[in-house]
């Protein structure tokens, strides 16, 4: 089986990692698609993003925050 690795830093992640423990990344699940129009062109919404989200709504925009993928193909945020 083919090691994951971070699409950010490149260091190896834990097997069941949601987000890489060197620089926060996301990860993708391997069979992730989107759940309204079943495209696999969907990319994780960068750290960064969700960091300015929290900073804005303070810390009960956290849970919110969950919602970090976006379908390149609709659109759709899940
Ligand atoms: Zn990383
Ligand atoms: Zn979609």
């Amino acid at each position: 089986m083919e090691k994951k690795v971070c699409v950010r830093c490149g260091k190896p992640l834990p097997e069941k990692a949601e987000k890489c423990p060197e620089c926060g990344e996301a990860v993708l699940p391997e069979d992730l698609r989107c759940p309204k129009c079943g495209s696999e062109k969907v990319f994780a919404i960068s750290g960064l993003s969700k960091a300015a989200t929290v900073a804005k709504w303070g810390i009960f925009s956290i849970g919110k925050a969950k919602a970090d993928y976006r379908c390149k193909d609709c659109g759709h945020r899940f």
